[in-house]
């Protein structure tokens, strides 16, 4: 039975967010009166052709309608502000959004940044939510690029470390080698920053035992991990970040009944955790993807909260924010 106003009205940790696909078609409507005015058909052209989404591909090329929206300083600090207030409207209560870092012609990739820590410092004044920033790597960029952004995050963080906690890698699986990016990675580990890595979202099974080789804090979908590298990453206790409607509209798995995190939880092989991805460009929130799981794989409240614990457990934070946390989040039964 769906149970959304039980998951609704507790309070919840996103640990796997992109943001400009985060953006929900009512706040690409609202970004867009408030950016060009009130002819909203634009918008409204653009929020159809947003969600139709039918593969990885077709996914991918969703971006650049939000991108085009993200592209000048205004733009991007509403859509960052709309993102938080939704997911602070949905009661998570930590988020740890991701994003690449851009230059065009309104900015370069330092006010890019700049612009959405500062978003999101006002952000937590003004929403009851805690939020840590990813800047991601886009595998599908150059690899220059990669480095170029881990050295603007080392620059960032001697202001900013209390809200960049990691680096992400992302972008579509099917361009770019791993490989090529383990310099930037490898740097940007050395200076303690956590490792999301987007891994085994295609079938590509040498490039999966290379990333779980050089290693990870979180594994981001997971969708072809052999049994034998699911215990290997379970043996190190990295969580798997699972995306189930994400994975079902971009076809990665057949559906939900077959998505892979029903082995994963009811096997404890690993920890799991469940995301949105792109709660803008998948329509739904996190609410929505628990109260999916507790329908299609029969979980009680229990396993709920058991998920909402091991999402706080996974999270990039101080132990400081998670003791705050674990006392927000925890069921009244939990004896905190
Ligand atoms: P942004 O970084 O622009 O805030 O968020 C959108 C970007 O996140 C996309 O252009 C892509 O690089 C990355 N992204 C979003 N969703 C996915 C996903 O499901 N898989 C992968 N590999 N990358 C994604």
């Amino acid at each position: 039975m769906v149970n959304l106003p039980y998951i609704k009205l507790r309070r919840k940790v996103e640990l796997h967010a992109h943001l400009n696909g985060s953006l929900s078609t009512e706040s690409i409507k609202e970004l867009g009166k408030k950016l060009y005015g009130a002819n909203t058909t634009a918008m409204e052209s653009i929020c159809k052709r947003l969600v139709d989404v039918d593969s990885l591909d077709h996914c991918f090329s969703k971006f650049p309608l939000m991108h085009e929206l993200t592209s000048t300083k205004r733009g991007l600090q509403l859509a960052t502000e709309l993102v938080i207030r939704d997911f602070a409207k949905d009661n998570v209560i930590y988020l740890e959004l991701r994003t690449t870092p851009k230059r065009n012609a309104a900015m370069s990739k330092m006010d890019y940044m700049v612009c959405v820590l500062e978003t999101i410092i006002e952000s937590m004044k003004t929403e009851k939510i805690l939020v840590r920033l990813l800047p991601s790597i886009d595998r599908a960029a150059d690899v220059a690029e990669a480095m170029d952004t881990v050295n603007l995050v080392l620059e960032l963080l001697p202001k900013y470390d209390n809200i960049i906690t990691g680096i992400d890698f992302s972008g579509n699986p099917k361009v770019g080698k791993f490989e090529y990016f383990m310099p930037a990675l490898t740097k940007a580990r050395q200076h303690h920053l956590k490792l999301a890595i987007h891994c085994g979202e295609i079938d590509n099974p040498s490039e999966i035992d290379q990333m779980i080789q050089f290693g990870m804090d979180r594994c981001g979908h997971g969708t072809f991990l052999s049994e034998t590298q699911l215990q290997e990453l379970g043996s190190k206790k990295i969580p798997i970040e699972c995306c189930l409607t994400s994975n079902v509209k971009c076809r990665t798995v057949n559906g939900y009944e077959d998505h892979h995190f029903k082995h994963i939880f009811n096997s404890k092989v690993a920890p799991v955790i469940l995301c949105t991805d792109d709660c803008g460009v998948f329509d739904t929130t996190l609410s929505k993807e628990f109260a999916l799981a507790q329908q299609i794989y029969n979980l009680t409240n229990d396993d709920l909260d058991y998920l909402l614990m091991m999402g706080l457990e996974n999270a990039f934070l101080e132990n400081r924010d998670r003791i705050y946390l674990l006392k927000e989040i925890s069921p009244p039964n939990y004896g905190i």
